[in-house]
């Protein structure tokens, strides 16, 4: 890359409690280069989603980590209509799942190698396994399984360190993965991006399935989720809520902007 300067100027739209970036999946994949290229530290991607609103503001560290993160991902629907209801702005969707793969792409054509932690040790490997024959040329230069115990730490952070690995894909679900990121960021030697990917390794794995391509068009990748696993109505519960509070906020933003409006 030519230009070493960070030229990523989108904006950081506010959500009601959260946030999220105002960038497509093409703006996010030349910001993950500048990283590789450019940064001098850890840089971070989160998922922005619907649930976080809720989950997030009950972790005032994590609330911070969150708000000053390096990527915020528009990752499902519901971010999606609630910067175009509040803020008239039209976002691409950008899965986490789907920028993973972009991120690994990344990696075989900058030669850079990549680490995965996190999930259960045969979702781990499995994953891994299928990722390498997915992703032709990715070097895969260590792998740890998401339950390494806090006095074995320690060792994981050397490991890390010591496979050169300049990307880390942490996937513990949240708020786990962003708390090791907050207390281990620092630590990190060569690392220069690090994505929290959640359940994607089981995805990868094959213990859970996406949906298939006709409900992600429709955009109800959720609702399949839901009927797959029922056991997420307790984290999905709150979207209802959600969307009543995006509708309220759509409709203050309005007739504040129109108050605020210079007469004439
Ligand atoms: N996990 C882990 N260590 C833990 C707790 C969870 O590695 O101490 C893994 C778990 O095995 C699963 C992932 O974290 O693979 C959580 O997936 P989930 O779908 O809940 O994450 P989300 O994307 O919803 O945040």
């Amino acid at each position: 890359m030519e230009n070493k300067t960070d030229t990523f100027n989108s904006k950081r739209l506010s959500i009601l409690n959260i946030w999220v970036d105002d960038v497509n999946r093409c703006q996010a994949r030349s910001r993950v280069q500048w990283m590789l290229e450019c940064s001098d530290r850890a840089q971070v991607i989160f998922a922005s989603n619907p649930e976080k609103n809720f989950s997030l503001p009950k972790y005032k560290d994590l609330y911070h980590l969150y708000q000053n993160a390096d990527l915020l991902l528009p990752d499902g629907i519901g971010m999606v209509l609630a910067a175009r209801l509040i803020h008239g702005r039209h976002l691409e969707r950008v899965p986490g799942v789907e920028f993973f793969f972009d991120i690994c792409k990344l990696a075989v054509e900058t030669n850079r190698s990549i680490f995965i932690y996190g999930s259960r040790e045969e979702v781990n490997e499995r994953a891994s396994r299928v990722l390498s024959k997915k992703i032709q040329g990715l070097d895969i230069a260590g792998r740890s399984n998401g339950y390494v115990k806090e006095n074995e730490m320690e060792g994981l952070v050397n490991n890390i360190n010591q496979s050169g690995a300049q990307i880390l894909f942490i996937a513990l679900g949240s708020p786990k993965q962003e708390r090791w990121y907050a207390t281990y960021r620092s630590r990190l030697k060569h690392v220069r991006v690090c994505q929290c990917i959640g359940g994607t390794l089981d995805t990868l794995a094959g213990n859970v399935k996406r949906a298939p391509d006709i409900w992600c068009r429709m955009n109800l990748e959720w609702l399949y989720r839901l009927i797959k696993e029922p056991k997420r109505i307790k984290r999905q519960r709150v979207l209802p809520i959600f969307a009543f509070m995006v509708l309220l906020e759509a409709i203050r933003y309005r007739i504040h902007t129109r108050v605020d409006f210079p007469m004439t």
